[in-house]
């Protein structure tokens, strides 16, 4: 095996070949450089092609907001007037990745009443996973909406399998939402998992790296006392302890985070951690559930609902409710809390594909784009808590590419050992 300066030289070319910029092994920082030409260090730190990360290849820039619902996804069920109406919406920032078990459980209760046709309000990606679901059960489904899912609040999220982002505060949801998040979560994981490989990648795995310049430790969310106040006195959470945290039950099927020697880190970084992340590619995956849905026979009716007594107009008795953020009018959910967020697209980079978060910034490589998050200030759970601005603001995602921008900066060449 060749390496020391030869190898390092090889690499440099490899990377201006592939990405125009140098190559993340040979931008390592001097020491992890030295490192990285020691005997067997070429097998154990990946080959990563460098992102494209400049403002000029900013595509798209979206805002959108997530529906958080203080007690968690709303599953009842209620009467108005002779239609049996099961709500399905209040799905937080896990709106994609709890879809499929919310939809199990929707449609179960909308069989208890053996229906053969059903409606379904809303084509957001909770809406349309419901009505699959309903269809995959033999029922005769009609999705009425104002949008279908491109033009939806759903396209505008980042599209990861996070299924306990700011779904729910501990206090409202009370003791046994943590059980029925964990039977959607375990389903809609096992249903994701039948997509994986299928042409077009609609579902698939990619590295995930954070790297730091500080030691990297597992987040906590303990209460601070200073902080009387809660969304019992005030309508709002008020601090990240109040948000339901669950994804430790669910340690047994979701890869987590293993630290990386020097010799592993692809990154100019001191510190960085690896994990595999299971991403949704919104263009293909969409694609696929509307096609399903047409070829089953669904209907689409693009229509607008003002009450829920509107709703009850409707031909079908059976009606599954998906309006999503939208619920808070159209049902007076009050306790919907808005919480913005925001996302850039960059042009799309295949062959960069992996995901990397630095200094609350992330970016994720996907088929339709490389999408970039800027969470800066750290606020936790609590960043956009509260806001319904759906405006983007273009110059914050700028502002994250400058943070990453070190991360795939040529770096000074390393001396030989
Ligand atoms: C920045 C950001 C990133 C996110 N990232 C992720 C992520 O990585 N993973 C994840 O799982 N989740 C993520 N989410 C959360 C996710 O986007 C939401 O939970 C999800 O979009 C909610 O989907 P929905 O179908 O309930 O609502 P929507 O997408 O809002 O769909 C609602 C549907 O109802 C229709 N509708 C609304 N009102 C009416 C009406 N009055 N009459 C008729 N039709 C109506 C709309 O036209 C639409 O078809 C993110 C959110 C944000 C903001």
């Amino acid at each position: 095996m060749r390496n020391g300066p030869l190898a390092r030289r090889d690499m440099l070319k490899g990377s201006l070949a592939a990405g125009g910029l140098l190559g993340l092994q040979a931008c390592a920082s001097a020491p992890a450089a030295r490192l990285a030409s020691a005997a067997g260090s070429r097998l154990s730190k990946p080959r990563l092609v460098p992102m494209r990360i400049t403002p000029d290849q900013l595509i798209d820039v979206k805002c959108c907001i997530r529906p958080l619902r203080a007690a968690g996804p709303n599953l009842a069920t209620e009467m108005v007037g002779d239609t049996l109406v099961v709500h399905n919406y209040g799905h937080g920032g896990s709106g994609w990745s709890l879809s499929w078990g919310s939809a199990e459980i929707a449609v179960g209760k909308a069989l208890s009443v053996l229906p053969s046709e059903i409606a379904v309000i809303g084509c957001g990606i909770v809406g349309l996973t419901a009505a699959v679901v309903a269809q995959r059960a033999g029922l005769k489904v009609t999705i009425y909406a104002r949008d279908m899912l491109p033009r939806t609040r759903s396209f505008r999220a980042s599209g990861s399998f996070t299924p306990d982002a700011r779904v729910a505060l501990l206090e409202p949801a009370g003791p046994n939402f943590p059980a029925l998040w964990e039977q959607m979560t375990r389903l809609s994981w096992k249903t994701f998992r039948t997509y994986l490989g299928v042409t077009g990648n609609p579902v698939e795995f990619s590295d995930s790296y954070q790297v730091s310049d500080k030691p990297i430790e597992r987040r906590t969310y303990p209460r601070d006392p200073a902080i009387t106040d809660s969304y019992a006195t005030k309508g709002l959470p008020l601090q990240s302890a109040e948000f339901a945290h669950l994804s430790s039950r669910i340690r047994d099927i979701v890869p987590q985070a293993v630290p990386l020697s020097p010799e592993e880190n692809p990154f100019p970084t001191p510190y960085a951690t690896r994990t595999s992340q299971m991403h949704f590619n919104f263009a293909s995956y969409g694609h696929l559930l509307m096609s399903e849905f047409f070829e089953r026979g669904g209907a689409f009716v693009m229509r607008d609902f003002h009450t829920p007594a509107e709703v009850a107009t409707l031909k079908e008795k059976v009606v599954i409710h998906s309006s999503g953020y939208a619920a808070r009018d159209l049902w007076k959910d009050r306790t919907i809390i808005p919480v913005r967020g925001q996302t850039g697209w960059l042009v799309p980079q295949p062959e960069a594909n992996y995901g990397v978060r630095y200094n609350n910034v992330s970016l994720l490589s996907k088929s339709d784009g490389v999408v970039v998050m800027n969470n800066n200030p750290d606020l936790g759970d609590m960043l956009g808590v509260g806001n319904s601005m759906e405006l983007p603001v273009r110059a914050d995602i700028e502002a994250g590419l400058q943070i990453m921008a070190p991360l795939f900066a040529p770096q000074p060449p390393a001396r030989p050992a």
